[in-house]
């Protein structure tokens, strides 16, 4: 079953997380690779979206927010999108775009990067969002300080949780076709810390970079973590094997109900607002060509289908709460 597992380690500025997407992972590559339009995903494609999900679990699990999660690639190489969606309660959906060919060992780079123009987007969405809320979005490119192209989806995530919290982060991830899992550790601002600068108090100054030190070695231990020990190895004997020496403490891990695991939002309600927002117009052209509409969720794979009466139902049978001045709305 697919894992969460938190810890401290006490007495230091130092939390962590780790995550293993077993079933929950191959769920979403069941659904795709049952897709016969798209087919599996190619390996490296699937590296990707899978180290995607774990860190995804990981931020959603970092902050206390109540709402989605969205992390999303926007490449300008043949994968032009892979988006991951982590609810609070830890249910999450992924999913792929792909146009052309990736080849077998395809870098990060060579499928959402070629020309340097591939941005990674963090998304915050409240749960209840307020009229004309925004959700908070930031976005990083996918190369460092001096332009050069990263080559892990990590490093590209380290860079965000500096920018945005201020936070140092490390984290590795992994992903098989069977697991896709990830290792998060962050140092916590030391009380007083922002203050430092320009204090002669000399104490102050040893006891805080005392505690910087302390993360220093714990990311020095997190970072050699191998992929291959990642992936294969539990939860329990990686801590073990990373952190023995350290005063580790851990929280009841997330699993099962409360874990990680797949679930998809989709539902002929939504699939019904977005036919209906390309316009009577397009919708009648679609049926005449195809005799119906059908769109596929690329998330769960489900189809679902508009035949002519129930399309032309989206027009008429407006439920109330839509506002009447979009065009084909009802005119009171
Ligand atoms: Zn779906």
């Amino acid at each position: 079953m697919s894992e969460l597992h938190k810890f401290i380690f006490e007495g230091l500025p130092v939390r962590g997380m780790l995550v293993r997407l077993t079933d929950a992972w191959q769920d979403i590559l069941a659904r795709r690779a049952a897709n016969t339009e798209t087919g599996a995903y190619p390996a490296p494609v699937r590296q990707l979206l899978g180290e995607m999900a774990a860190a995804g679990v990981l931020m959603q699990g970092n902050i206390k927010f109540n709402g989605a999660l969205v992390l999303q690639i926007f490449g300008d190489g043949p994968v032009k999108l892979g988006v991951v969606e982590v609810q609070p309660d830890l249910s999450l959906r992924a999913t792929c775009t792909q146009v052309g060919e990736v080849a077998p060992n395809a870098s990060l780079s060579q499928m959402v990067n070629v020309n340097n123009e591939g941005r990674c987007a963090i998304t915050l969405d409240p749960q209840d969002r307020l009229p004309g809320q925004q959700p908070y979005q930031g976005v990083v490119p996918l190369f460092g300080d001096q332009g050069e192209k990263l080559e892990n989806i990590s490093e590209v995530l380290e860079h965000y949780m500096l920018q945005s919290e201020q936070l140092d982060t490390v984290l590795v991830l992994a992903a098989d076709d069977k697991v896709a899992a990830g290792l998060l550790i962050q140092r916590l601002p030391v009380e007083g810390e922002d203050n430092l600068a320009g204090k002669t108090d000399s104490l102050m100054r040893e006891s805080v970079l005392g505690k910087s030190e302390d993360f220093s070695r714990i990311a020095i231990l997190s970072k050699s973590l191998k992929r291959d020990e990642l992936l294969t190895l539990d939860a329990e004997t990686i801590l073990h094997r990373l952190y023995w020496e350290e005063p580790l403490a851990r929280f009841e891990p997330f699993i099962g109900e409360t874990g990680p695991r797949f679930a998809c939002r989709c539902n002929r309600e939504r699939v019904g607002r977005m036919i209906r927002s390309l316009g009577t117009e397009e919708v009648e052209g679609i049926i005449a060509e195809q005799g119906q509409v059908e769109v596929g969720c690329d998330f769960c794979g489900a189809q679902y289908r508009f035949d002519p009466v129930d399309a032309a139902g989206l027009f008429t049978g407006l439920p109330a709460d839509l506002p009447t001045n979009v065009p084909g709305g009802p005119v009171h």
